[in-house]
């Protein structure tokens, strides 16, 4: 499970105190394909992108959720999904 801090997570690093090692620390990020990029995916195919346009969510970072994790222990801290 998940621990959700009540703490603005987005897509930038967050400085906060991990809950799995207690230790201060600014938040690694990742990003990750979640609902958002599939919702661009299936709108561009709906308004007849072919070629591939609509894989180009999975590539922009901006289309994808951003993963919170600690550099200290590597445990997920958040997960923030543009939905
Ligand atoms: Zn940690």
């Amino acid at each position: 499970m998940t621990t959700v801090i009540a703490q603005n997570f987005r897509d930038n690093p967050v400085q906060t105190t991990c809950p799995h090692c207690q230790a201060q620390i600014l938040t690694s990020t990742r990003y990750e394909v979640g609902g958002f990029a599939w919702l661009i995916c299936a709108i561009l195919c709906i308004v007849g992108c072919d070629l591939g346009c609509c894989f180009i969510p999975f590539c922009v970072p901006g289309c994808q959720d951003v993963i919170h994790s600690c550099p200290n222990c590597r445990q997920m801290i958040s997960r923030w999904s543009r939905l």
